[in-house]
């Protein structure tokens, strides 16, 4: 309910991820009370790693993240394309016109998702002690004039002023706006595990990026928390299983089978992960409105996309800024400052939706069956005004000074 000093709406957000922490810390900073509810009995480390490109990075740093990304964050020394058997190797940072740090005005960090998440949830706490409640998992919601009622499993339920579904691919929330989403499976599967940096020989413990392409596959890998993990996302062409977790375990003999002929290196990092997992990759149809009333969706639940252009969670964290600076901007009005919201975002998330998809064509490609025919077509994809089309109007954003 609006607080009786400043008539301030009170915001409640179902989901404790990335998204729905980005946007309550930004709330809590403008002075905005907010609770969060997350289904989950315990904030534990989950997940592998997340790119925070330059948009994301400043989203971090406005919320007054920067001593944390700082202190776990890498700040990788290149990028690079390498092939998928030879190991022959392009530069990123060498073709576009300056390492990505500089071109951007600020960084980009490779993280570790857990660290990342508990950067936040610990920033959030700092804020408001009791802001996150746990093992609450939403099942629905009512609306009328007045307010919103959040309603849990357990049968118990919450009420404020703005609802914000942040609950991720399988939003409850927006399974009552607008009906569940339809994944449809994309015929890839994508490998993760972390490997302890030190199990590597040496010539492999670089601090850069690599995005190692094949015909029917690639793997990105990269260091993640300080440079003593690293992170390994394999992604190839395979349609007999469809299951789309982050924590389905697999095998390494399975895994493996997948990358025949796979550089040494490639093979090396992936016999080293700790613990190996499959994740479906599913595609959604980007929303129309993502608003009805008093409530709204961020992230996810609204906008999932392909990891090609490694955005989901930076799309996730910018959705969470600019609500809050919406709802501060309106906050007598709460279903303006949503409708002002949606606008704000929506055009830009439809596109990394759409083009996250187009990607796939990119990286998965018949042209790096032979080195030569791969050479020609690395050196067009990757040349740099195709770097600056596909990565600048991402990359520049600034959800602190977009237009609401
Ligand atoms: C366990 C996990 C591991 C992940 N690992 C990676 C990774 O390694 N690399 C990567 O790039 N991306 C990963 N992601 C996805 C990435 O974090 C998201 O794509 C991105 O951050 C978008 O953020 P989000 O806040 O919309 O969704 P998420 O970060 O997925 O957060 C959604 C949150 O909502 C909670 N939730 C779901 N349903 C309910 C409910 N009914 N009631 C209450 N709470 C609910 C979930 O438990 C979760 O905490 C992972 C997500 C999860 C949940």
């Amino acid at each position: 309910m609006p607080d009786k000093a400043g008539g301030n709406p009170h915001v409640i957000i179902a989901g404790a991820g990335l998204g729905g922490l980005a946007a309550a810390l930004a709330l809590l900073k403008r002075g905005l009370d907010v609770d969060v509810y997350e289904q989950a009995d315990e904030l534990k480390e989950v997940g592998a790693g997340v790119q925070i490109s330059a948009n994301g990075t400043r989203v971090l740093f406005e919320l007054g993240l920067k001593e944390s990304v700082e202190h776990w964050g890498v700040r990788a020394v290149d990028k690079e394309i390498r092939l998928w058997n030879t190991g022959q190797t392009w530069s990123l940072f060498n073709r576009a016109s300056a390492p990505i740090g500089e071109r951007y005005g600020v960084p980009m960090f490779l993280l570790h998702r857990g660290d990342l998440h508990t950067a936040l949830a610990n920033a959030v706490r700092a804020a408001k002690p009791d802001a996150i409640h746990l093992n609450r998992r939403c099942v629905g919601f009512e609306q009328d004039g007045a307010g919103v009622e959040l309603k849990f499993e357990d049968g118990s339920s919450a009420k404020g002023d703005v609802l914000a579904g942040a609950d991720g691919l399988h939003s409850q929330v927006r399974r009552q706006l607008f009906g569940a989403a339809v994944p449809r499976f994309t015929g890839q599967v994508a490998w993760r595990g972390m490997v302890p940096m030190d199990s590597l020989p040496d010539y492999q413990r670089r601090m850069v990026a690599t995005n190692w392409i094949g015909p029917k596959a690639h793997v990105t890998c990269y260091p993640v928390r300080r440079g003593e993990l690293f992170n390994v996302v394999g992604q190839v062409d395979r349609n007999d299983w469809q299951t789309e977790s982050w924590i389905e375990e697999g095998t390494h003999a399975e895994c493996l089978a997948d990358f025949p002929g796979w550089h040494p290196e490639v093979q090396t990092m992936l016999e080293n992960t700790t613990t190996l997992y499959r994740w479906g990759l599913f595609l959604r149809e980007p929303l129309e409105h993502w608003t009805k009333g008093r409530v709204t969706l961020l992230g996810d639940a609204c906008h999932a996309m392909l990891p090609y252009l490694g955005q989901g969670a930076n799309s996730a964290m910018e959705d969470g800024f600019v609500l809050a600076r919406c709802i501060a901007q309106w906050p007598g009005d709460p279903v303006i400052a949503l409708e002002r919201y949606e606008v704000a975002r929506l055009e830009r998330t439809t596109s990394l939706v759409n083009r996250s998809a187009e990607m796939a064509g990119t990286f998965h490609n018949e042209a790096m069956a032979t080195a030569e025919s791969a050479e020609k077509y690395i050196n067009t994809e990757w040349h740099p005004s195709k770097i600056g089309a596909r990565y600048d109007w991402i990359y520049k954003y600034d959800a602190a000074g977009a237009a609401l």
